[in-house]
């Protein structure tokens, strides 16, 4: 693997001596470089409204707003489609535009791997060093650095994390807990509930669930109260009680698509968020981290319509937080990928490709919620002619004549695609409905492409132009006074 000698030579493990020795110089070093000028740029002054009153501004409070997976062809997507249903380009763009927005190039690989998963990745934002993918904080060499929200603790911060995945998964808790496979999620849930998380609220109730019941039978919750619907949420976020924790789903929280179908009530990204920060920010100075979590999902599955659902949900968290920094002095809103997924791109020419981006709004439903309505409603040999069929129905479109036998042919477990990497049942039902909404995807896995950082609000200036995973932590560790993770 490339870079492994690099590593390997390290003073610390994972963390490239040249870059290093530049962070070793201290956050005062990246703002000299700023008011240098050296490598940071400010984007077009005069589009969109941020204000640049953060310049120079001590930070207070941390806010990490996650698309998970978000590649930059996700992120053009989002702006076709936003302007093409709302009229309005997607707010990422115009924060993009705006003064006082700072930009950076932010790449992703983990230890062993050029191209990371979200343990890794997570790993290394909270504790400055590389890890191996599904590490979670436990270094390759079998250490346990303290993760960030723990360090943040102990300093006099409150933590909180909001997610659409299970608060379980790997990118939220990679800021609070250490475990060496990702896939444990009832210990990591333990974790979440002993080491004092203030505020947290997403899916994976029955990860968690066994842990509250141990805590308050053993008379160690700590005045935790739980949630489990926004209503639920507004009251408990209200409650002088010390910590929250918003349970809203037994498992990961639905696609967008589901959740627009669905009758009642269901759980909101943006508002969830807003609730988090208020509440966090009534008890002083936090860290808190956001995550879109299923933009990953989605892009993995290789279907458009919800990916672009989830990212619209994104901008719409996006442009709240945006708003709370704003309007809150002290504040430092960084807003980043943990790596690329699948990598989209609307790649037909001409008016058929505008027809795809048309078609492609008007879907009712995601592939998982199909592809699981269909196994269980059908026997094989129907399922291929099934799947085609749903599809169709849900999705709008018309797939063509050939669907059902080569989506028949996948589930016989025979290689549609000679890529190995794109020959999944889902994979081949993306790339049916890739003809018709004109949007294709390179893989069903992450990529190794490096993804956009932006920065608004205290602090911002001082980020560099260039940055790795490993180096955002000693970035935030400057700016909040934090100690390092491995004393
Ligand atoms: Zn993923």
């Amino acid at each position: 693997m490339a870079n492994t000698g690099d590593r390997e030579n390290s003073d610390c493990a994972g963390v490239r001596p040249s870059r290093r020795g530049v962070l070793l110089g201290g956050i005062a070093g990246l703002a000299a470089m700023a008011t240098a000028g050296a490598s940071v740029r400010t984007f077009g002054a005069e589009a969109g409204a941020a204000t640049s009153r953060g310049a120079g501004e001590k930070v207070k409070n941390l806010i990490m707003l996650v698309p998970d997976g978000m590649s930059t062809g996700a992120v053009s997507l989002l702006d076709r489609h936003k302007r093409l249903t709302t009229g309005k380009p997607s707010f990422w763009h115009s924060l993009r535009g705006a003064k006082g927005t700072m930009h950076a190039n932010h790449t992703t690989d983990a230890y062993e791997s050029l191209v990371t998963d979200s343990a890794a990745a997570s790993s290394a934002w909270s504790t400055g060093i590389k890890h191996k993918i599904k590490s979670l904080c436990v270094t390759p060499d079998g250490r346990q650095p303290s993760p960030i929200f723990m360090r943040a603790k102990a300093a006099g911060y409150k933590v909180g994390c909001v997610t659409t995945t299970t608060i379980t998964h790997a990118t939220p808790a990679g800021f609070y807990c250490n475990m060496i496979g990702r896939g444990s999620e009832a210990e990591i849930g333990q974790q979440l509930i002993e080491r004092g998380v203030d505020v947290a609220v997403g899916g994976g109730a029955k990860f968690v669930d066994p842990a509250v019941e141990a805590a308050q039978t053993a008379g160690k919750a700590n005045g935790l109260i739980v949630a489990r619907t926004m209503m639920g949420l507004r009251a408990a976020m209200a409650n002088p009680a010390p910590r929250v924790l918003g349970l809203m789903s037994s498992d990961q929280i639905p696609y967008v698509l589901e959740r627009r179908a669905a009758s009642t009530e269901q759980f909101n990204l943006a508002e969830a968020a807003i609730l988090a920060a208020n509440r966090l920010a009534a008890g002083g100075k936090f860290v808190l981290q956001v995550e879109a979590g299923r933009v990953d999902h989605a892009a993995h599955n290789n279907d458009a319509p919800a990916l672009l659902a989830e990212m619209m949900e994104f901008d719409a968290t996006l442009e709240a937080l945006v708003g709370f920094t704003r309007a809150t002095p002290g504040t430092l809103l960084v807003v980043v990928a943990d790596h690329a997924t699948a990598n989209p791109g609307l790649t037909v020419y001409g008016p058929k490709g505008q027809a795809g981006m048309e078609k492609l709004a008007a879907a009712k439903h995601s592939f998982e919620w199909m592809i699981d309505k269909v196994n269980k409603e059908n026997e094989k040999p129907m399922r291929g002619a099934a799947l085609a069929q749903f599809a169709e129905l849900h999705l709008g479109i018309r797939l063509g004549a050939d669907a059902p036998g080569l989506l028949q042919s996948v589930h016989d477990a025979r290689q549609v695609d000679p890529f190995g990497a794109r020959s999944s049942l889902i994979a081949v039902l993306g790339s049916l409905c890739g003809n018709e909404f004109g949007v294709g995807f390179v893989s069903v896995n992450h990529t190794s492409d490096a993804v956009d950082l932006l920065a608004i609000g205290a602090g911002a200036e001082s980020l560099p132009g260039m940055i790795d995973n490993t180096e955002v932590h000693e970035w935030f560790c400057g700016l909040l006074g934090l100690k390092p993770s491995i004393a």
